[in-house]
């Protein structure tokens, strides 16, 4: 456990949040720096981005709620996904 980069489960989770309106700009640049070096995580958010525009974009303009669930949903089965696989 280190504090010095975000697991690919806390990234993701930050992207939920940010689904919820929750997510801070730095923490959106904490997502991006994350996603140079991290393939999976970059085609999760290349794949939002197309949904909900995530983080630049978005911030000017409430998402829809069918948008934001239906991209939660995607989120949280990834997140399932990678606690089941790595324990
Ligand atoms: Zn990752």
């Amino acid at each position: 456990m280190s504090g010095r980069d975000r697991t690919c489960a806390g990234i993701l989770a930050h992207i939920s949040s940010y689904l919820d309106g929750e997510l801070a700009a730095t923490e959106c640049d904490a997502i991006e720096r994350h996603c140079r070096g991290c393939e999976s995580c970059a085609a999760v958010v290349a794949g939002l981005r197309h949904t909900v525009g995530l983080c630049r974009e978005a911030g000017t303009a409430p998402l829809p709620e069918v948008v934001r669930a239906r991209a939660r949903e995607s989120v949280r089965k990834l997140l399932a996904d990678k606690r089941s696989s790595t324990g």
